[in-house]
Formats: structure tokens, sequence, C-alpha cells
């Protein structure tokens, strides 16, 4: 398992604790999978195997789908911008790229007048998702910038 885990407790950075609900292993005998490492020892970190680690599992598919319809969308608009290169229109990454951020500031907006839990949960994958996209687009961006004219 590659995936890191980061802010964890002593417990769960031991792996005597789920990553996901921080159930204590040598407390409560609960059936657990190791589902990544801790960023900085490598040591595997676990998660109850029911419910957390399907959790985890579904988060995660869901993430690996989300980047594969970014990077398919990408490699499309890539393809096709060879004939405009160096033009940095309202099509294609830029003009995704600029939505991403309008979201964002939408996202923003209302993460200021929001304290409740699931909503702000919510709130919360959105912004992380937008700010993912507009990250990996911004990027291919510089690096056409870079690769064009030079
Ligand atoms: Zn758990």
């Amino acid at each position: 398992m590659d995936r890191y885990f980061w802010h964890l407790s002593k417990a769960q950075e031991e792996g005597q604790a789920c990553v996901l609900c921080g159930a204590n292993y040598r407390r409560m005998k609960i059936p657990s999978v190791e589902v990544g490492k801790v960023p900085e020892t490598e040591a595997p970190v676990y998660a109850c195997a029911e419910p957390c680690a399907e959790r985890i599992a579904a988060e995660a598919e869901s993430m690996a789908r989300e980047m594969r319809e970014a990077a398919a969308e990408m490699g499309a608009g890539w393809d096709t911008s060879a004939s405009d290169q160096g033009e940095l229109g309202e099509d294609g990454h830029f003009g995704s790229m600029l939505r991403d951020l309008r979201a964002l500031v939408g996202t923003e907006s209302l993460l200021a007048v929001t304290d409740d839990i699931d909503s702000l949960r919510f709130l919360l994958s959105i912004t992380a998702r937008h700010a993912e996209a507009a990250m990996i687009r911004a990027r291919l961006l510089l690096a056409r910038t870079m690769s064009g004219d030079g």
C-alpha cells in the first residue's frame, strides 16, 4: 500500500488504531487491514476492515476515477491544441482552470458561513477536487508555455 496518511495520532502511527475512526485495536478486538503508510517512517497503518477500510477504498477509487477523467479531458485538449499553441483562450485547459478557480471562490464564501459538519465535509471535498484540478491544469499550461515559443 503506497498511500500515505498524515496527521495521525501516536497510536495510529504505531498501527494500534484505525486511521479513519481512531478505534484502538489494543482495547477493542476489531479486524483491521493495512491501508497505507506513515510518510516519515514508512510504517504500515491500519483501518477497521469494516467499514473504515471500505470507505478508504471507495474514496481512493473515486479519486482515481476523477484523476483519469481529468487526464482524459486534458489529453484530448492537449492533442487538439497543437494548432493554436501559445493561444490561451477560454477553451480547453485555461477555460477549465478558470472554472475551477471560480468554483473555489464560490466554495470559499460558502465555507465562511457554514458550520454544519456534513455541509463542511462536502464543501471541503469540492475544494480539494477543484484545487487539485486547477493545480494540474495550471501546471499543464505552464509546461505548454515553456515548450511553446520558448
Ligand atoms: Zn475504523
